[in-house]
């Protein structure tokens, strides 16, 4: 009886290796024609003040429903993008999608907020990246410091120098960048307050777990060092009140997580931004 049980997983593992080999190849496959036909739409998630409970920025979020696959996770094509190096399209493809968004709203006189978009390692280190970066505000009229950038915490491995470098350029420009995902990859705390991060985005897997005593420590932790060399804590993947009530406790300024909004279109957003009402009508 084992032996058959370790027969029927061992087939079953056979049948999802192969379906996820096809996956791959069919996503790698439509990658190039999904960006001829502008077949990616970015969402925005809105990131949270916690001291008035109000939208303050949003973050750029990609997606693609594949004419041909259907609707597909990021998870799934973002690693297989940056490994074809289809990724620089797909970001550059975000980023005019939301000069275009921010700039239509300043012509109109609507209110905007600062969007944060993901940057891809293979992207952010790319010699074209600062070059891309300065010609896509030619094209589009809105002020830089509208649009900040994430990257991941394993940044700073590839290259410190050279980052530290990008990060200095980015932030002549108006541009202010977070480290994405903090707690999770393999950095060296020596670097990171040589390194002109304005904000430190707290990992979901720590914020999800705070009920445990040792990751609610790893999370007070995080905030207070954050605090303690001038960057700005901000809590990812917040889904209860609870964990919202220990972040607030704990004097961690903002966040974002499906407790107060997934990711949503930009009609939504628009929706969202139009119904809230701006400062000085309050
Ligand atoms: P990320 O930058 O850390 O983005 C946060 C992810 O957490 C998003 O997943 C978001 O939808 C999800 N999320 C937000 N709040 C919650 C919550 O309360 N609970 C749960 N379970 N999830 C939450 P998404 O959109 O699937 O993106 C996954 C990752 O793919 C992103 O992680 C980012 O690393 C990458 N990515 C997405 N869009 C882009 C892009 O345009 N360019 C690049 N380079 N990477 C991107
Ligand atoms: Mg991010
Ligand atoms: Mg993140
Ligand atoms: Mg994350």
């Amino acid at each position: 009886n084992a032996q058959k049980r370790t027969g029927t997983s061992y087939s079953i593992y056979e049948d999802n290796s192969t379906k996820q080999l096809t996956e791959e190849m069919d996503i790698l496959n439509q990658l190039a024609y999904g960006l001829q036909h502008e077949e990616f739409e970015v969402y925005l998630q809105p990131k949270i003040n916690f001291q008035t409970i109000e939208v303050e920025g949003f973050e750029a979020l990609s997606r693609w429903n594949s004419s041909k696959l259907g609707f597909i996770s990021p998870v799934k094509y973002i690693p297989i993008a940056e490994q074809t190096g289809k990724i620089k399209a797909i970001d550059l493809l975000n980023f005019k999608q939301i000069l275009i968004w921010l700039e239509n709203r300043m012509n109109e006189n609507k209110k905007i907020l600062p969007i944060a978009l993901n940057i891809s390692p293979d992207h952010f280190y790319d010699p074209d990246f600062l070059e891309n970066i300065r010609n896509i505000f030619y094209q589009y009229n809105v002020p830089p410091h509208y649009i900040k950038l994430e990257v991941t915490e394993s940044i700073e491995l590839v290259d410190f120098k050279k980052a530290k470098e990008i990060l200095n350029q980015l932030r002549l420009m108006g541009i202010e960048c977070s480290i994405d995902d903090f707690g999770i990859g393999f950095s060296s705390l020596s670097y990171l307050p040589q390194l002109p991060f304005s904000e430190i985005k707290i990992d979901r897997s720590f914020v999800s777990s705070m009920n445990e005593p040792g990751m609610y420590a790893i999370v007070q932790t995080i905030i207070q060092l954050a605090k303690n060399i001038e960057m700005r804590p901000i809590a990812e993947g917040i889904e209860t009140e609870e964990q919202l009530a220990m972040l607030q406790q704990l004097g961690c300024p903002a966040g974002q997580g499906y407790y107060f909004y997934k990711p949503m279109s930009i009609s939504e957003a628009e929706q969202l931004l139009d119904t809230q009402k701006t400062a000085d009508e309050k």
